[in-house]
C-alpha cells in the first residue's frame, strides 16, 4: 500500500488544505501521515507558506530537506504545493529539480489527481482533520479584497471568496459528529464574509447558525479586520454560551501616519473607539492582536507611541511581527525598506517584553479562581489545557497535576493555583 506523508508549513489556513487533500485520500484507503519527520513514505507532499521571508527561508529548506531524501532513494514522489509555491514556482522548478511537480494553492484536484486519485467533489463538506480531534479549523473564505501595502496575501490566494453558509454548517455538523467540539473560524478577514456572495456581511448569521449545531462547545474567532466591524458579532459572542469570548483582531499599529502607510482602512481614533466599544459591550473578553514593527516609515516616535498604545490597552494576547520587504506588493515597489533588520528586531523584542509583564499581572489575576478548561494533550508531568480565553498554540496553556485521570477533549472545571507570564497552573475541582 502506498504511503503518504503530508508536511503542513505556515498557517491554519493551510493546514486546513492539507486536510482536505487528506480527505480524499483517506477515501480511497491508501496510508497517509501528517509528519514533519517521517522521511520513509513514498510520496511527500510539502504545503508551503510564501508570506513573509523567514517563513519562505522555511519553506525551502523543508524542500531541500526532501530532496535529499529523494536523492537518497528514501523517498519516491515529491511534490511541493501552498503559498511559495504559487509564488515562485518557476524560480522553484528551475533551482530544485528534484521535485516532480509544483502546485499552486488552488490545485487541490491536480494535486489528487497526481497521486492517481479519484478526486470527489462531494466529499468537500467532510474533512479528515490533524489536529487533535475535539477541535478543528473551519475556513470560512478564502483570499482577501483588502490592500495592505505590506502583504502578498491577495496576490497569493487572490480575491476574497466566502464558503457558501449551508455548506460551512455541514462542514459544521459532520465534524461534530466525528468528536469536534471547538470550532476555530479562520479566514484571512473574517468579517468580509458573505460581500461576495451575499451582498452583505454575514458573519453574525453565521456564527449563530453554528452555535446551534449539536455537539460545538466552543466557537472561536480569527482574524478580524478593524475596519467596518460588524458591531453584530459583539451581541452574539454575549448572548451564545458556546461562543468563546474571545477576538483575534490585528492592528498592526497606532500612529496614523504608519497605518496610512500600511494602507489599513482604519486610524488611531477609529482603533481606540472599537477596542473601547468591543470591551463595553462583552466584559470579559479576551482580546489578541498582531502588531507590525519596522514598517518603512517608522520613526523612534512612531514607534513610541505603539508602545503606548501597547501599556495602555492590555491586550490579553498579543504577537509581533517584523516589517519583511515583498516584492510586488505596493510596499515593496512604492517605499525604501530602510530600517535595519536589528533595529527591527530591538523594536519586537521591546514590544514583547511590555506585553510579557502584562501578560504575567493578567495571569496572576486569575489565581483562586475557576475557570472550564478543554484538555488538549498530557505530557509526562502534566495534562495541559485551554480557557475559552486560549487557542491553540498561539495562546497561554493551563498545565494540571496528572494525579487525577483526566480524558483529552473533554472539558473540567478547574481552580487557578499558580501563573507565570504565558502560561497558568491548576487543579481539578
Ligand atoms: S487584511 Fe490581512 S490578509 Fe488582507 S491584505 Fe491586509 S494584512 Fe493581508
Amino acid at each position: 500500500m502506498a504511503k503518504i506523508n503530508i508536511i503542513t508549513l505556515g498557517c491554519s489556513k493551510n493546514l486546513v488544505d492539507s486536510e482536505n487533500i487528506a480527505t480524499q485520500i483517506n477515501k480511497q484507503n491508501i496510508e497517509f501521515t501528517f509528519d514533519e519527520f517521517n522521511f520513509d513514505a513514498d510520496t511527500v507532499i510539502i504545503n508551503t507558506c510564501g508570506f513573509i521571508n523567514d517563513a519562505k527561508e522555511e519553506s525551502v529548506n523543508t524542500i531541500l530537506e526532501f530532496a535529499e531524501a529523494k536523492i537518497k532513494g528514501k523517498i519516491k514522489n515529491l511534490y511541493v504545493m501552498g503559498c511559495l509555491s504559487e509564488r515562485y514556482k518557476d524560480e522553484l522548478k528551475k533551482d530544485i529539480e528534484e521535485v516532480d511537480q509544483f502546485f499552486g494553492v488552488n490545485d487541490l484536484q491536480e494535486i489528487v489527481e497526481q497521486l492517481k486519485i479519484d478526486y470527489k467533489k462531494e466529499l468537500l463538506g467532510e474533512r479528515v482533520i490533524s489536529t487533535p480531534k475535539h477541535y478543528a479549523y473551519l475556513k470560512i473564505s478564502e483570499g482577501c479584497d483588502r490592500t495592505c501595502a505590506f502583504c502578498a496575501i491577495p496576490m497569493i490566494r487572490g480575491k476574497h471568496v466566502s464558503v457558501p453558509l449551508e455548506l460551512l454548517l455541514n462542514q459544521a455538523k459532520n465534524l461534530a459528529q466525528k468528536g469536534v467540539k471547538e470550532l476555530i473560524l479562520i479566514a484571512q478577514d473574517l468579517t468580509y464574509y458573505g460581500l461576495d456572495i451575499y451582498k452583505k456581511q454575514k458573519l453574525a448569521e453565521l456564527i449563530e447558525k453554528l452555535s446551534e449545531v449539536k455537539g460545538i462547545e466552543i466557537i472561536r474567532l480569527h482574524y478580524a479586520y478593524p475596519a467596518n466591524f460588524p458591531d453584530d458579532i459583539l451581541k452574539i459572542i454575549k448572548k451564545k454560551k458556546n461562543v468563546a469570548k474571545y477576538l483575534d483582531i490585528p492592528f498592526q499599529h497606532i500612529s496614523n501616519k504608519v497605518l496610512a502607510k500600511m494602507k489599513r482602512r482604519h486610524d488611531k481614533e477609529l482603533t481606540l473607539k472599537l477596542i473601547k466599544k468591543i470591551r463595553i459591550e462583552v466584559p470579559d473578553i479576551a482580546i489578541r492582536t498582531t502588531l507590525l514593527v519596522g514598517h518603512p516609515g517608522e520613526t523612534k516616535k512612531d514607534f513610541e507611541e505603539l508602545k503606548e498604545f501597547v501599556k495602555e490597552m492590555r491586550f490579553d494576547r498579543l504577537g509581533v511581527f517584523t516589517y519583511s520587504e515583498e516584492e510586488n506588493t505596493f510596499g515593496g515597489n512604492n517605499y525604501k525598506d530602510i530600517i535595519s533588520k536589528e533595529t527591527k528586531q530591538a523594536r519586537a523584542d521591546e514590544i514583547m517584553e511590555i506585553q510579557q509583564q502584562i501578560s504575567l499581572e493578567i495571569n496572576k489575576s486569575k489565581i483562586g479562581k475557576e475557570f472550564k478548561i478543554i484538555i488538549d494533550k498530557e505530557t509526562k508531568k502534566h495534562f495541559v489545557g485551554r480557557t475559552e480565553f486560549d487557542s491553540p498554540d498561539v495562546d497561554n496553556e493551563v498545565l494540571i497535576n496528572k494525579n487525577i485521570k483526566l480524558q483529552i477533549g473533554e472539558i473540567y472545571c478547574v481552580k487557578i493555583t499558580s501563573a507565570e507570564e504565558f502560561d497558568l497552573y491548576g487543579e481539578i475541582i
